[in-house]
């Protein structure tokens, strides 16, 4: 008899956790992912603001697993599931089609933005969920204070500032490091402009910044970046978005060639399409043990699912809760092969933390210990280190941030547009014959 298969859909913190739970298990783990590496999603802000490399938050999967040998790896999108069957329908990038059979599937397919529909956001603003996100962001920011170099008269239209929409976690660091970076690198970059001119709005459509965090964490977060020349408005919300502007509620019209999308995250749109029970964020709705209602063998976890806490609520989209949950449901899987009876899932709690620039975070953790400033920093520092897969990223990351700390400078300020090695690509064709 062939060992039972398990599928796992998706390479983030929920689906690697699941398969490493599975190691020396007889069972026959496949992981499917559209891309061929695993990507550390709270250091994503740091590659878009020139702070670190791309290859520094990113690990492949093959890697990985080198040395579990009831793992394999399949990159592929998956499109939907024939349950009948007990089949997943994947594409791959050339644009085959795959069937991959399985007895027990983890569906950890994530989550991505949501734009509330509001005219232009998504046509227009830059989200931050993949590293593709993050290279599109850095290059973009870049190329505007070029533009403005090569053109100051485009300064007062707008290309330097950058509204920031989303007062949580991810809007707070990638407006603080956007202040970083323009005050400590790119002033002596561009040392012909002024760089001072450059704007950065964070616009959050609640009284307050960091809602999940206490009252002083919020105002610790709301004072670092206010000092950082930041233009923090609270209780404002987008009407639209132009290429060059930005319309809030209120009427005010900014001038911004920039719109970093921080605001709305909802499940990954696999979700809709695998014909299972959905609800609140388009989330796959699951039982306590974490297993799809009427749908046998199939568990989901992590963003993608919507998880229910003690309190009636849902757990929050966050990199612990989809680690956790994805153990448990490789715990699940264990469970049903022996013959045993299933457990409920129980969140861990370990606490929350946001950081705003150089020695400026708040941390907030368990039997209320709150951290702001240095100490909540570095425990910010320590824990996305020890966090990080493989050693030598961690270790470029280490020696990226020593270096920032000590000489004030930025790593990778490359404007590397995909489109130019297309276009390059093209030219060189030849589209009439030589004579
Ligand atoms: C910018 C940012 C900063 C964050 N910062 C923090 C933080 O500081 N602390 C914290 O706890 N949490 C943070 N989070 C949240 C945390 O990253 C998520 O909760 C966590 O990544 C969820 O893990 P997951 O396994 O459910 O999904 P993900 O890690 O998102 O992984 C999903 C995987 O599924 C793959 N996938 C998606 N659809 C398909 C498909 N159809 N076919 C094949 N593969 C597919 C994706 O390529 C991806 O690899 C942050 C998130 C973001 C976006």
């Amino acid at each position: 008899m062939s060992a039972p298969k398990v599928v796992i859909v998706g390479a983030g913190f929920g689906g690697l956790a699941a398969a490493e739970a599975l190691a020396g298990e007889v069972v026959d783990v496949t992981i499917v992912d559209r891309n061929n590496f695993h990507t550390f999603l709270p250091l994503l802000y740091q590659v878009a603001t020139s702070g670190l490399n791309a290859a520094d938050v990113a690990y492949p999967v093959r890697g990985i697993f080198q040395k579990q040998p009831n793992v394999d790896f399949l990159q592929a999108t998956v499109t939907a599931a024939d349950w009948d069957a007990r089949t997943l329908r994947t594409e791959t990038a050339e644009g085959h089609t795959v069937t991959l059979p399985f007895d027990h599937l983890i569906v950890a397919a994530g989550a991505t933005a949501s734009y509330f529909d509001i005219p232009g956001a998504e046509e227009h603003g830059y989200p931050l969920y993949s590293l593709a996100d993050a290279i599109a962001l850095r290059n973009h920011v870049l190329a505007r204070f070029e533009a403005a170099a090569a053109e100051p008269a485009l300064i007062d239209g707008g290309v330097l500032s950058f509204v920031v929409v989303g007062g949580g976690p991810t809007g707070v660091e990638v407006a603080g490091a956007l202040a970083e970076l323009f005050q400590m690198v790119l002033t002596k970059d561009f040392r012909r402009m002024d760089v001072h001119r450059a704007r950065i709005v964070l616009i959050e459509m609640t009284p307050a910044l960091l809602g999940p965090f206490s009252l002083p964490s919020q105002r610790h977060a709301r004072s670092e970046l206010e000092a950082r020349g930041i233009e923090v408005r609270l209780d404002q919300a987008v009407a639209s978005v132009e290429p060059t502007q930005v319309v809030l509620k209120s009427g005010e019209v900014l001038p911004a060639h920039t719109l970093v999308w921080a605001a709305g995250v909802q499940a990954n749109p696999l979700a809709a399409a695998l014909d299972v029970e959905t609800t609140r964020g388009g989330r796959i709705a699951v039982g306590t043990d974490l297993r799809i209602p009427g749908r046998a063998g199939a568990y989901a976890i992590g963003d993608v699912a919507a998880i229910p806490g003690r309190d009636g609520g849902l757990l929050p989209m966050l990199a612990p809760v989809a680690s956790q949950s994805g153990r448990h449901a490789a715990g699940e899987i264990k469970r049903a092969i022996a013959g045993r009876p299933s457990k409920p899932f129980h969140y861990r709690d370990k606490g929350t933390m946001a950081t705003i620039g150089r020695r400026a975070a708040v941390a907030e953790l368990p039997f209320g210990i709150h951290l702001s400033g240095t100490p909540a920093w570095l425990a910010w520092l320590g824990l996305h280190l020890l966090f990080l897969v493989g050693f030598r990223n961690r270790l470029s990351v280490f020696l990226n941030w020593v270096w920032s700390y000590l000489t004030w400078d930025r790593g990778p300020r490359l404007i590397v547009d995909q489109r130019e090695a297309r276009d390059a690509r093209r030219l060189e064709a030849p589209t009439t014959p030589h004579r």
